[in-house]
């Protein structure tokens, strides 16, 4: 079969180049719906969103105080306003004012026309009926002009973006109650393996329990993502290819673990080649080496190998990346920091490595790390304590303590 991304060679491929042919064959899937702001959280806007109205959308005051007009100022020395009213946050001053008088206003009240400052109550002294200002007192203070914000008509958010929690404010401050979204990817995810038992159920002789499918539904726990979990599948090739062609009627991404590479029970790359148009790679990554890209009918298609390390490590690579522009985003790596390493790693040259780390920062900007344990492509242990991956290039031969490595955080938080 011809590779549909990219010709075919002995060597292995390497991760930028599997990940450039990944990104050069997905396109964000079709569709887009309408949701309420509440349920619009992490969801990817497919509209670009202008504010209706400016923000705030009436002069306003900064600070609790008196709003005052720069005229009454009295050059060099204190002055002496009389209060002629309130402006309270919600409840506008609506009085008249004549010259020398100020109103006592809250922190958002709207400014009155006639008032171009505001002075904080802490400088001014009660006088009974007025208060007196300071002979320093500064014109065009403390307030927050109309649109100071964003002006009517101005973009707020772009299309495409993922929506924050900080989006989610900025928008319900222009009174936007719901936005265009991307349609959800609908995946669906199994695992293969005739050693595979689920949950509940006691082991037999040489089972195992299905590991991969609990890690892969969390790692896809995403708002914009409609995720089925389709179970497992025997190692029966007749099996496969029924699930495997139903699956590919429903969904936009199906992702399957084990049976990836060249085992006599390794069904998936024969039948996904009677099925679909899929590339079995041979990847210069550690652990994850065999990996299976391509489409079953108008379905994306991912096998990721079978040992739950690979799993993890293809899923953040390959995998979320792709799911990212399949969901409209913009395209995006794992971001990568520069760490000093605590102790020596043992690795071998050829295939660029992701081994499970713990970071943490000691300073601003300084981080080190240390490995998080055991290193096979079978312990969850280490990868459970880890907080990163340590990034070693394929041609590095191993890491001396004290030199500086590369990480890939999983979390954004530094352990205490
Ligand atoms: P395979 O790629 O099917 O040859 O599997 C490689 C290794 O990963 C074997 O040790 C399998 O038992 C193990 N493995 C495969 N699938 C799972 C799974 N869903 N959960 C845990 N381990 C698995
Ligand atoms: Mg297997």
């Amino acid at each position: 079969m011809t590779d549909i991304c990219y010709p075919h060679t002995a060597e292995l491929l390497s991760v930028e180049q599997a990940r450039q042919n990944i990104r050069l064959a997905v396109r964000p899937v079709d569709g887009q719906e309408r949701v309420p702001l509440l349920g619009a959280l992490g969801r990817v806007l497919a509209d670009t969103v202008c504010s209706p109205i400016d923000i705030p959308p009436q002069r306003n005051a900064a600070m609790d105080g008196y709003a005052f007009a720069s005229a009454d100022i009295a050059k060099n020395q204190e002055f002496t306003l009389h209060v002629a009213g309130t402006s309270w946050a919600g409840k506008p001053y609506s009085g008249l004012i004549e010259k020398n008088q100020c109103v006592r206003i809250f922190t958002g009240a709207v400014v009155p026309d006639f008032a171009d400052s505001v002075i904080a109550q802490e400088q001014v002294t009660g006088t009974g009926t007025g208060v007196r200002l300071p002979n320093d007192t500064k014109p065009y203070k403390n307030i927050r002009a109309a649109g100071s914000d964003a002006r009517r008509g101005e973009t707020l958010i772009a299309s495409t973006q993922k929506l924050t929690a900080r989006d989610l404010g900025l928008l319900a401050a222009a009174g936007i109650a719901a936005v265009k979204v991307k349609n959800r990817v609908k995946i669906g995810f199994f695992s293969t393996g005739d050693e595979l038992t689920g949950l509940g159920q006691t082991l037999a002789p040489g089972q195992i329990y299905d590991s991969n499918r609990y890690m892969l539904a969390g790692l896809l726990d995403d708002p914009n993502h409609s995720i089925t979990d389709l179970g497992v599948i025997k190692d029966d090739p007749d099996l496969l290819e029924q699930t495997l062609a139903s699956a590919a009627e429903t969904f936009d991404v199906l992702i399957s673990s084990g049976g990836a590479s060249v085992g006599d029970a390794d069904f998936v790359n024969r039948t996904l080649q009677k099925c679909g148009q899929v590339n079995f790679w041979k990847l210069a990554i550690k652990p994850g080496k065999p990996l299976a890209f391509g489409r079953v009918k108008n379905c994306w298609f991912f096998g990721l190998p079978g040992n739950p390390i690979a799993v993890l490590v293809t899923y953040r690579q390959f995998v979320e990346p792709a799911l990212r522009q399949l969901a409209g985003a913009p395209c995006a790596t794992p971001l990568q920091l520069k760490a000093r390493c605590e102790t020596a790693l043992r690795k071998s040259p050829g295939r660029q490595e992701y081994q499970r780390g713990i970071f943490r920062q000691t300073a601003p900007g300084e981080f080190t790390v240390k490995p998080a344990g055991q290193q096979d492509s079978h312990q969850l242990k280490a990868a459970s304590l880890a907080n990163c991956f340590i990034v070693l290039d394929s041609d590095s031969s191993g890491v001396s303590a004290g030199d500086m490595v590369t990480v890939e955080p999983f979390e954004v938080w530094n352990p205490g």
